[in-house]
């Protein structure tokens, strides 16, 4: 009980330790972001994080959180650390710290008629005036039209949004990460193992298809179900009237070998597979190990 006990508490600390790391990380990039944003803005005046798309997308901040917000991405995956809801809220706090600091370089350093701002007022006014005076400048197709329109106290709420945008790449980062599948006896992110994909055009061969598919998983005959996918669910060459895609994508954790397998169905609308049919796919880990290679050789179907 005992050892069990500190053996829990060492594997709470060892998950602390590796927040700490991973959020150094993201604290690093971010920092780096900032140095560049306020960089660019005061050589070339140009500040792409203020980019705004539809006057209230934040698309600009958005991009930059997304690079501030790769050191998190990047710590996580080499100390295969899952992130926590701590770094969740330390993420955000990163984000609104960071855009303070981009903004308290450009206060540092700007200059006035060869005097330094900061000289003359404090980072408190010099915000409160930043964004009493901003100027929203209309675009249309890159192309400025028009004056820059002032927009007053509105300012603060464009900052808001830009604080918004920035913590946006922050947290999608941290869901897509909580989604990646993962071992958890070995605290291990899954690597990739192989992905079998089928197209059809006909929504009957897939129905099919996939209450077989289903049956075999929810029977655990896993193997099975990746060779009645090869056999029954369709082409595997992709062609312009095939509109259903069924994919069975497998991983593995590399220290104990175990298995997971995710079955998806999504049609495609325009020009992209975007929308999945959740209903129709399923997830699960395997208890044996399994793989989409060789269903190809096979030549009659399980019974
Ligand atoms: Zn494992």
């Amino acid at each position: 009980m005992a050892s069990g006990a500190a053996t829990a508490i060492r594997s709470d600390l060892g998950s602390v330790a590796q927040d700490f790391l991973v959020a150094g990380l993201g604290a690093t990039t971010s920092i780096i972001t900032a140095v560049i944003l306020a960089a660019v803005e005061l050589r070339f005046d140009f500040s792409l994080y203020t980019w705004m798309f539809w006057f209230v997308i934040p698309a600009g901040a958005i991009l930059c959180g997304f690079a501030a917000a790769s050191g998190y991405y990047l710590g996580a995956r080499l100390f295969n650390h899952r992130p926590t809801g701590i770094l969740l809220l330390n993420m955000v706090a990163i984000s609104v710290a960071t855009f303070f600091l981009i903004h308290y370089l450009d206060y540092f350093f700007i200059e006035i008629d060869g005097k330094a701002v900061r000289e003359l007022i404090t980072f408190s006014q010099y915000l409160d005036i930043e964004m009493s005076y901003t100027a929203v400048q209309f675009n249309i197709r890159a192309h400025p039209i028009g004056e820059a329109v002032e927009i007053g106290s509105w300012g603060y709420l464009y900052a808001a949004l830009q604080m918004l945008g920035f913590a946006v790449g922050r947290v999608a980062v941290y869901f897509h990460l909580k989604s990646l599948p993962y071992c958890d006896s070995c605290s291990k992110y899954l690597a990739k193992k192989g992905i079998q994909t089928r197209y059809t055009a006909s929504s009957e061969t897939l129905t099919n298809a996939v209450k077989d598919i289903i049956q075999c998983l929810s029977e655990s005959r896993f193997q099975d179900a990746i060779a009645v996918h090869a056999k029954t669910a369709g082409s595997d060459t992709y062609q312009k009237e095939l509109v259903l895609r069924s994919q069975i994508q497998i991983k593995r954790c590399k220290s104990c070998n175990q298995h997971w397998l995710k079955f998806t169905v999504s049609k495609r609308a325009r020009d992209d597979w975007k929308d999945n049919i959740d209903e129709l796919g399923c997830q699960s880990f395997c208890a044996e190990a399994i793989n989409v290679e060789s269903v190809v050789t096979q030549t009659t179907l399980p019974s």
